[in-house]
């Protein structure tokens, strides 16, 4: 069941969608054709860098924190 949180994230309604955060979303991999050979989760940030991770967990939390794998959003955030 999705919350109603996600449910309202414009992304929400995407293939795979996992979990939707201010500047990335997270997605299995699979049902967006994206590459799971990382990791069946794939997340998405603004600026179209893509990791892949093994978890749910660590798909929410790639999300919430992009700055861990892109460092156009780690300089945003540093900024902050
Ligand atoms: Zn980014």
């Amino acid at each position: 069941m999705r919350s109603p949180r996600q449910a309202t994230h414009p992304h929400a309604g995407h293939a795979g969608f996992v979990h939707g955060a201010t500047h990335a979303t997270a997605y299995l991999a699979e049902p967006q054709g994206m590459d799971d050979e990382g990791g069946k989760y794939a997340v998405v940030c603004e600026h179209n860098n893509i990791v892949n991770v093994t978890s749910k967990r660590d798909a929410r939390l790639c999300a919430i924190y992009p700055g861990n794998f892109c460092s156009d959003c780690y300089k945003r955030d540093a900024l902050r």
